[in-house]
C-alpha cells in the first residue's frame, strides 16, 4: 500500500489497466454509461449492467481483493484501485449489492453458507440488500422487535423494516431478528438471509428525496426460511451485526477517496474569469477553494490509512471512525464550499446547458443531503468513538472483522 496521494504504478500494473480500459471501451455501449445523474439510471441499464456484472465477476474484477474461493479476484489493492480508476473513467457501474454482508460472511457463516450465500454475491449472480433499520429507530439496533420464532428446522420470521433497498430489485435481503424476547440485550437476536421473493414479505418503495437509489418499507408476515439461512448462532445475532456494522461505519477504509467536488471545483476556479482574472486569483475565493482541498486531501489520506490497517490487520480502535465522521462531515462543508465559490451555477443540474461540469455539482448535493444518515448517523459514530477511546460512560472494542477484502462505491 502506497500512501502517495498520485500512486504511481509498475510497467505489468500499466499493461493491466490497458487491459481493463480496453475491456471497458469494447464492452460498455454509450447509451449504457453512468449517467451523471443518478435519476436518469433506467430499468434498461440496471439490467445491462446486471448481466455485465456477471462478465466482471468471472474475471475477478467486480470485487477484486476478494479470495477466489469465494468468487473473488484474488487481486492486491494497486490493482482494485487501478480498476476502480478505469471504472470512473468508463463510467460503469459498480455491483448493486450491500457489501457490508460480506466481511461478515466471511467472518461468521459456515463453508457451506459461504458456497451458497457468499460466492454468488461475489461474482454477480446475485444481488442482496441490507435489512436493519426498523420505522421505531435506526440507532438503537439492540432494540429490534421484527420476530424470528422457531419452526421445526424452519425459522417463521414477522416485522417490518424502512429504508432498504438500492436499485430494482434483489435476491436477499441480510440482516438481524429478534430470536428470543425473554434473553438479555446483545443476547437475543438472530443474523438472517431472507430470500427475495419469499410468501408473506411485502415490498414497498418509499417516496424519498431522489439522490439515486431507491429505498424500501418491507413488511414480513411470517415468511419461512430455512436453518441454514441463519448466520452463527441463534442468540448471536448482535455479535454477527458487530461485523457488519464495522463495515458499515467505514471500518475497511477507502482504497479510493472520492473527491470529485473538489477536483471539479479546483477545475472551475481555474478556468472561470471574471472581470479577464481567473477566480482563483480572488483573495476570499481562494482561501474558500484552499480549505476544500485540504479538508479532502486530509480526507484521502484517512480513509487510505484505515484501508491500510484493516489490509494488515491492525488494531483499529476508533481509527476508522475518525475517518467515517470525517469523510461524512467535510464532503458536506466542501459541497457548501463549492456552492460558495460556484453561486447559482452549483444549482444548475444536468438538464441545463449552463451548469458547469455538465450539473454534477447540483447532483452531489442532493445526495450529500442524506449523509448524516445513511450508515448509520454521525452522532452514532461519534458515541462509537468515544467508547473505543475510552472516555464515555461505556467501553467498547471493535468487532472481529476478516481483513482480506475491501471494496469500492459504485
Ligand atoms: C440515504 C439513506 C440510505 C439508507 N440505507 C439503508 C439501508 O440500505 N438499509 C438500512 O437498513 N437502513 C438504511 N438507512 C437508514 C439509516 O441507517 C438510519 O436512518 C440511521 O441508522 C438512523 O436511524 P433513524 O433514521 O431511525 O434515526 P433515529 O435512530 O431515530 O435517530 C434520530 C436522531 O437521533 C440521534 N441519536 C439517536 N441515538 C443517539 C445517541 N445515543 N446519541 C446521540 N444521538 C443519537 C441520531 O443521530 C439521529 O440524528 C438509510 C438512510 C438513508 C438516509
Amino acid at each position: 500500500m502506497d500512501f502517495a496521494l498520485h500512486q504511481t504504478y509498475t510497467e505489468e500494473q500499466e499493461r493491466f489497466r490497458k487491459e481493463v480500459r480496453s475491456w471497458l471501451e469494447q464492452n460498455i455501449p454509450e447509451g449504457m454509461k453512468n449517467p451523471l445523474d443518478p435519476r436518469d439510471f433506467t430499468i434498461e441499464m440496471y439490467w445491462f449492467w446486471r448481466e455485465k456484472h456477471k462478465e466482471l465477476g468471472k474475471k475477478g474484477w467486480l470485487y477484486p481483493t476478494y479470495s477466489k474461493e469465494y468468487g473473488g479476484g484474488g487481486m492486491t489493492a494497486e490493482q482494485a484501485i487501478i480498476i476502480q480508476e478505469e471504472f470512473t473513467r468508463a463510467r460503469a457501474h459498480g455491483s448493486f449489492s450491500s457489501s457490508q454482508a460480506f466481511p461478515t460472511l466471511l467472518v461468521w457463516a459456515t463453508e457451506e453458507q459461504k458456497q451458497k450465500f457468499l460466492k454468488p454475491l461475489l461474482t454477480g449472480e446475485k444481488v442482496n440488500w441490507q435489512k436493519l433499520t426498523e420505522p421505531h429507530s435506526g440507532s438503537d439496533l439492540a432494540d429490534y422487535q421484527s420476530r424470528a420464532v422457531r419452526d421445526g428446522d424452519d425459522w417463521l420470521l414477522s416485522g417490518s423494516n424502512i429504508f432498504i433497498g438500492d436499485q430494482e430489485d434483489a435476491d436477499m435481503m441480510i440482516g438481524p431478528m429478534l430470536t428470543d424476547p425473554n434473553a438479555p440485550r446483545h443476547r437475543n437476536l438472530g443474523y438472517f438471509v431472507i430470500p427475495i421473493p419469499s410468501p408473506g414479505l411485502t415490498i414497498n418503495v418509499l417516496k424519498l428525496l431522489e439522490y439515486g437509489r431507491k429505498k424500501r418499507a418491507i413488511f414480513m408476515d411470517n415468511v419461512r426460511v430455512p436453518g441454514d439461512h441463519l448466520i452463527g448462532g441463534d442468540h448471536q445475532g448482535w455479535q454477527v451485526l458487530g461485523t457488519h456494522l464495522e463495515a458499515e461505519h467505514g471500518g475497511r477504509g477507502r482504497l479510493f477517496p472520492r473527491d470529485a467536488v473538489v477536483d471539479n471545483l479546483m477545475e472551475y476556479v481555474k478556468d472561470t474569469k471574471r472581470d479577464g482574472k481567473s477566480l482563483g486569483s480572488d483573495p476570499v475565493l481562494q482561501q474558500v477553494t484552499m480549505d476544500a482541498y485540504i479538508e479532502a486531501r486530509v480526507d484521502a489520506l484517512l480513509g487510505q490509512r484505515t484501508y491500510w490497517m484493516y489490509d494488515n490487520r491492525m488494531d483499529m480502535q476508533g481509527a476508522s471512525d475518525v475517518s467515517n465522521v470525517h469523510g461524512r462531515l467535510s464532503g458536506l462543508r466542501n459541497i457548501i464550499r463549492a456552492r460558495e465559490v460556484m453561486e447559482m451555477y452549483s444549482l444548475l443540474d444536468t438538464y441545463d446547458p449552463r451548469a458547469p461540469h455538465g450539473g454534477i455539482q447540483e447532483v452531489r448535493q442532493r445526495a450529500e443531503a442524506g449523509q448524516h444518515h445513511i450508515g448509520g448517523s454521525n452522532n452514532i459514530s461519534k458515541v462509537i468513538l468515544a467508547r473505543r477511546i475510552g472516555i464515555s460512560r461505556t467501553q467498547e472494542r471493535a468487532a472481529p472483522t476478516p481483513s482480506t477484502a475491501t471494496t469500492f462505491s459504485s
